[in-house]
């Protein structure tokens, strides 16, 4: 048991991060949010991260029947691949997602199919086991600015394209906080300095558009928010600096693509120009000269980021 608990972490608000244990510790986090009794997922993790999901519902003393939500920030599969096999354990959730995705929750096939594409047959099934439908009755696809309860409290979900167009955000404006999904980038915990975190944008295919992720990043900070809870992983403060270090950091990608748009050996070029970018911040950042522990740390990262990339750049 002791190594379950060691994956909740407790944060204010009745917030808990769960370590959906995607590919490494700490890179994927689900949030329980829990407010008078009631309470509600934000992402899922994949179908492998059931079973310690579960674990923290019954750490919070919270029983199935008392989940009243599964909120899919958006469909991609470390975000909402398990919250098919979820909504089977939880007899009252809805789950809400973007009108866009809904459909891809309640039959996944061309999701899987998309997924497959991008990480090839054998990790695509070490990565997400079986993804399971939604029965399309449970799904609730929420408007932009839809507002849904949650024990005592009012959440707003809002559209944020830019990372996904099927991607919205979750507001808690009582609380002064947002979780934020992949729009506001990664913040890995193990890029803290001094507790101080380290953010980049992710550019997954298939609809990556600058402009609009650098819009997005602007309408979660009209709201003035004290804390951002990314997927990636959990509580960000310090909201100011990094929300000018995603935008800067989202143009100078976007310029990488552009400058190596027609180069014959595209791939390579972006590879090693992003690593290079991040090794430049990283340096200003303070974080430890070790090329291989931040190849270790950024390289899978890097690869969707640059296949993101170029899919826009033929988009474009
Ligand atoms: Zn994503």
């Amino acid at each position: 048991m002791t190594g379950l608990a060691e994956k909740l972490s407790e944060f204010r608000a009745g917030i808990t991060a769960i370590d959906a244990d995607y590919v490494r510790p700490k890179l994927a986090a689900s949030h329980l949010v829990v407010d008078g009794g009631r309470a509600a997922f934000v992402d899922t993790g994949t179908t492998h991260s059931l079973a310690t999901l579960l674990y923290a519902l019954d750490a919070k003393g919270i029983g199935r029947g008392d989940v009243d939500w599964v909120l899919t920030t958006h469909v991609h599969l470390d975000h909402a691949g398990g919250a098919g096999a979820l909504m089977r354990e939880l007899p009252n959730a809805r789950c809400a997602v973007h009108p866009r995705g809904a459909r891809h929750l309640a039959e996944p096939s061309k999701l899987i199919a998309g997924s497959m594409a991008v990480y090839g047959e054998e990790r695509y099934r070490a990565l997400y086991g079986e993804i399971l439908p939604i029965d399309a009755a449970r799904i609730f696809e929420a408007a932009d600015g839809a507002r849904i309860r949650l024990g005592g409290r009012e959440l707003e979900l809002i559209h944020t394209p830019g990372h996904a167009l099927h991607h919205y955000c979750i507001v808690d404006a009582a609380n002064a906080l947002i979780f934020s999904g992949d729009t506001f980038g990664i913040s890995y915990r193990d890029f803290d300095v001094n507790g101080r975190p380290f953010i980049f944008p992710t550019t997954t295919p298939v609809h990556f558009d600058p402009d609009a992720l650098c819009r997005s990043v602007d309408r979660l900070m009209s709201y003035r928010p004290r804390s951002i809870f990314l997927t990636h992983y959990a509580e960000v403060t310090d909201l100011e600096r990094l929300a000018r270090e995603m935008k800067e950091r989202v143009v100078a990608f976007a310029d990488l693509g552009a400058r190596y748009r027609d180069a014959p050996d595209r791939a390579d070029k972006l590879r090693h120009g992003m690593f290079a970018m991040m090794a430049t911040w990283l340096d200003a950042h303070g974080f430890p000269r070790d090329d291989g522990r931040r190849h270790w740390l950024l390289d899978d990262d890097i690869e969707l980021n640059c296949q993101g990339i170029e899919n826009w750049l033929d988009r474009t």
